[in-house]
């Protein structure tokens, strides 16, 4: 007897009476089965399915066996049409690699910068030929962040301009908050709310320690994809933005050579954590580029696991993981195929599992909804396609709960719930891991902002309280003997070919992870309480749901 206590309190009296009959009763209560995971797992990431990367064969076959999967458990298609798949159109678009050119103007000497050594710009997803001119304006990180008393734009006329921000953002940003403010899609949502054309992003010294400009050019083949709207327009896009560059340090210095305030001088700023002021750059930019689109579709997976009580049943938890991963490698020579086992069959594995048991369980009185979600790897697209076009009222969910890349290689005796210290979901997640004897444990990497970057945030972006289920750090030996694997797992595995199914899969683990995950979602689908946003919560206000 490990963790059904909801079903031990409802079925107390007849376990018992037979458990004096039959002591083998209580071992005959659904648990995690550690073969059923390490099933699931070899086949999702299996060579045969070439990388599971969105819109391919190989994707399309994984989520036929997870809908098969479901089937078997007994749950509901909850996808469209009666079945358990959500289709969701995306626009393709790959960049003609001949095709960018970009001069700059600076106190009237024209230069042309290369491509891509200089600077890279991406496919476009509304512009098939981007003919971009104008005057620049640099605006420091090109942020607006009015509950942080910070608007980069202050005093600043971009109204038909090229904005050049700076990467990231402030250091004494808070970490999750900050992450918020400087994401691209809200970036780019100030620039053109300030009526800008186009927007340079400019790599600094500290940008470079983060994520160095080589590290782009491995991307440069990455095809961009967006959702489709009903309207065959691609979702979370700004057709106003005629175009954009990303700068390297080279590109900039050139941009920078007359202005008023000099790079160095920036540079010297961002060192000390001040922000630069904006101001006119003595400078303009033509940019011209081609890209080609083709439409492709793939599926979100959706099955739903009916809840006991009359009324309650309404409300949903929803389970997710991604399905998808990134393909065929376009470097590495031997075995090319990025197998994607721990990003993310280990995830959905887990969620399979979880589907099952609760199958093989009396229903809790909230229904719950496991959805396998598409384009991860893409930019979170097909968990944004869900919350925004989801098959349950989106204000009848109560919860997400997230996985995505559990790295289950050692004992954990703790787990980490990113983003619960935002709603009471961390009082849920901790009863629900003390019930297996594990600790919740703060998150160990606050400067990564790992909440704002996994799928739940498309769920948080529509107010419902979520969190993203993470193995903990600590084992019954150390505190921290996790961090270690994790950082190898980092630096040899992830998103590489390496991530393949090996024996180094930890059993304990694989259950543990499986449990804890039912046991959260035992406890959320019977608490009396639906979760709520912390009072005064940035992201609880920022995205609240309209009152019904
Ligand atoms: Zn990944």
């Amino acid at each position: 007897m490990k963790y059904l206590y909801r079903y031990w309190s409802a079925f107390s009296a007849i376990i018992i009476s037979s458990i004096i009959a039959a002591p083998s009763q209580a071992e005959s209560l659904p648990e995690a089965n550690i073969d059923a995971i390490k099933a699931h797992l070899t086949f999702l990431s299996h060579d045969e399915l070439r990388g599971r990367e969105t819109g391919t064969p190989g994707h399309e076959i994984a989520s036929l066996y997870i809908a098969s999967q479901f089937q078997q458990y007994g749950l509901k298609p909850k996808g469209e049409n009666g079945t358990y798949f959500q289709r969701v159109n995306f626009r393709h678009a790959l960049i003609d690699q001949d095709s960018p050119a970009l001069t700059l103007t600076v106190n009237g000497k024209a230069q042309a910068l290369d491509y891509p050594k200089q600077y890279i710009t991406s496919a476009n997803q509304n512009h098939p030929e981007v003919a971009l001119s104008g005057d620049i304006v640099f605006v420091g990180y090109g942020i607006v962040a009015p509950e942080l008393k910070h608007d980069d734009y202050a005093g600043l006329d971009v109204k038909g301009k090229i904005v050049a921000m700076l990467s990231g953002k402030p250091k004494f940003f808070p970490s999750e908050e900050g992450a918020h403010f400087a994401s691209g899609r809200q970036k780019t949502k100030y620039a053109v709310e300030r009526g800008a054309k186009g927007i340079i992003t400019v790599s600094t010294p500290v940008a470079e320690k983060i994520r160095p400009y080589k590290r782009y050019l491995t991307n440069l083949h990455a095809p961009s994809l967006r959702w489709l709207k009903a309207d065959g327009t691609p979702a979370s896009t700004h057709p106003e933005l005629l175009g954009g560059a990303y700068f390297s340090q080279e590109a900039a210095k050139v941009l920078f050579e007359k202005a008023s305030t000099s790079l160095e001088d920036i540079y010297a700023m961002l060192e000390e954590d001040k922000v630069p002021k904006g101001f006119p750059l003595n400078a303009s930019m033509e940019l011209s580029s081609k890209s080609a689109y083709t439409t492709i579709s793939s599926p979100n997976v959706v099955g739903l696991l009916e809840g006991s009580d009359p009324e309650l049943k309404h409300e949903y938890v929803v389970f997710t993981a991604h399905s998808d991963h990134t393909g065929i490698a376009k470097s590495v020579k031997k075995d090319r195929i990025n197998n994607g086992a721990m990003d993310n069959a280990s995830g959905t594995a887990v969620l399979l599992e979880t589907a099952r048991v609760f199958s093989q369980m009396p229903a809790p009185k909230r229904s719950i909804l496991f959805v396998a979600v598409t384009a991860e790897e893409k930019g979170l697209l097909g968990s944004d396609y869900f919350a925004q076009n989801p098959t349950v009222p989106v204000t009848s969910m109560v919860a997400n709960i997230n996985l995505d890349m559990p790295i289950l290689l050692w004992d954990f005796v703790d787990v980490i719930a990113f983003g619960a210290n935002h709603s009471d979901l961390s009082k849920t997640v901790s009863n629900a891991a003390q019930r297996l004897g594990l600790k919740l444990s703060p998150d160990p990497w606050p400067e990564q902002a790992i909440f704002t970057r996994s799928d739940h945030y498309s769920f948080v972006k529509q107010g419902v309280p979520s969190v993203f289920l993470a193995p903990g750090l600590a084992t019954a030996e150390s505190p921290d003997a996790g961090a270690k694997i994790f950082a190898e797992f980092f630096a040899t595995r992830y998103h590489m070919p390496a991530d393949e199914f090996h024996d180094d899969f930890n059993n304990n683990a694989i259950k543990k992870f499986a449990d804890v995950n039912v046991m959260i979602g035992d406890e959320v689908a019977n608490q009396e309480r639906k979760p709520a946003w912390n009072q005064g919560d940035f992201f609880g206000d920022t995205f609240k749901q309209p009152v019904k």
